[in-house]
């Protein structure tokens, strides 16, 4: 439920109705716009009078909220959110690029391709020191020495660090991370999430293989409602009938995620096409969508990649993306 508030400065009747609201039992997100302020009452609503509400001088109007998202909801925050990833900053008129490779194969590997993606325009270095493989038997990913390698390449390049954590129990060796990416493996890893709630470091959830765009929004929640309000949501692709792609790029996610959400989108075309010669187009595609930023994997030599070279652009290919959606940029903004 939502009540918008009459433009007026009487904040002891607003404090007492916040108050009021409080003792039910509920939860009360405030959000303050230009000339309004807007309470969304978090919890079972079923008991509040809308009636008794709606009478009251300081009250403008009362609406129920049908989504069972409710921190997420732009019906909360109408505004959109800004996300802060170390001075980098997601959501509003900003646009990010996130590189680097799938995974940290070495420290010379993933410094030498941050100064590349660097040079490029990559705003954020990416790299997998934990990696969800489908098979048990497939690179791993190098763990907490990959971690520290991604920090060499920060410290060498300045670049803020993305890079995924896959069990609470790490969640330690991720507090010198700048963005903590959920995967997609992960997007329903209820517990995962709660903890991550608890911390005040920003989130880059994917959407889930076959997640719907609400179930993905009900994640975020998970975390928001512990707390932690600095979420981006990537889009990834689903899983569709279609093979020629490793996914199929949902791009409709982006606008309909900017008319149900206030947290910023960006697109990953590399995980969703598997293809590196398809980043490109989709990368385009992703940015005249309204996206606020692209993830793409960047591999210095593809070809021996340990994980996704297919999908990898050398980082000669990813400044030609970058060139490109900074003219898109410019037209649709
Ligand atoms: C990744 O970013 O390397 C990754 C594993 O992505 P996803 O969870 O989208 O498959
Ligand atoms: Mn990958």
């Amino acid at each position: 439920m939502i009540i918008t508030l009459k433009n007026q400065k009487d904040i002891e009747q607003r404090e007492s109705l916040i108050d009021w609201i409080k003792d039910l039992g509920l939860d009360v997100h405030i959000s303050e716009g230009v000339g309004t302020t807007i309470l969304g009452l978090i919890g079972d609503t079923s008991k509040v009078d809308i009636d008794l509400i709606r009478s009251l001088d300081i009250v403008d109007s009362v609406n129920r909220i049908q989504e069972p998202f409710k921190n997420a909801n732009r019906k909360f925050h109408p505004a959109d959110s800004i996300i802060d990833v170390s001075g980098v900053k997601f959501g509003g008129d900003n646009f990010q690029f996130i590189a680097g490779p799938c995974s940290v194969e070495s420290e010379k590997q993933v410094v030498s391709i941050a100064e590349e993606v660097k040079k490029a325009g990559a705003t954020l270095l990416r790299g997998g020191a934990f990696k969800p493989r489908t098979s048990p038997y497939a690179f791993q990913g190098l763990g907490v020495e990959g971690l520290k390698y991604l920090k060499k390449a920060r410290e060498v390049t300045g670049l803020p660090i993305v890079s995924e954590i896959m069990s609470a129990d790490f969640i330690s060796d991720f507090e010198d991370v700048d963005l903590i990416q959920v995967g997609a493996r992960n997007m329903q890893n209820f517990e995962l999430l709660k903890e991550l709630g608890k911390i005040n470091k920003p989130i880059l959830l994917k959407r889930g293989l076959a997640n719907t765009i609400e179930e993905w929004l009900m994640s975020a929640e998970y975390i928001m409602s512990e707390g932690n309000e600095n979420i981006i949501l990537c889009e990834r692709g689903i899983r569709t009938f279609e093979p020629y792609t490793r996914n199929t790029l949902d791009l409709s996610a982006v606008p309909i995620l900017k008319e149900k959400t206030h947290l910023p989108v960006i697109v990953d075309p590399s995980h969703a096409t598997g293809i590196n010669r398809l980043v490109r187009p989709m990368s385009r595609a992703a940015v005249a969508s309204g996206a606020d930023g692209l993830l793409i994997e960047v591999h210095n030599d593809p070809q021996h990649a340990l994980c996704d070279g297919a999908q990898s652009l050398k980082p000669e290919q990813f400044a030609e993306v970058v060139v490109d959606c900074k003219k898109i940029l410019e037209v649709i903004r």
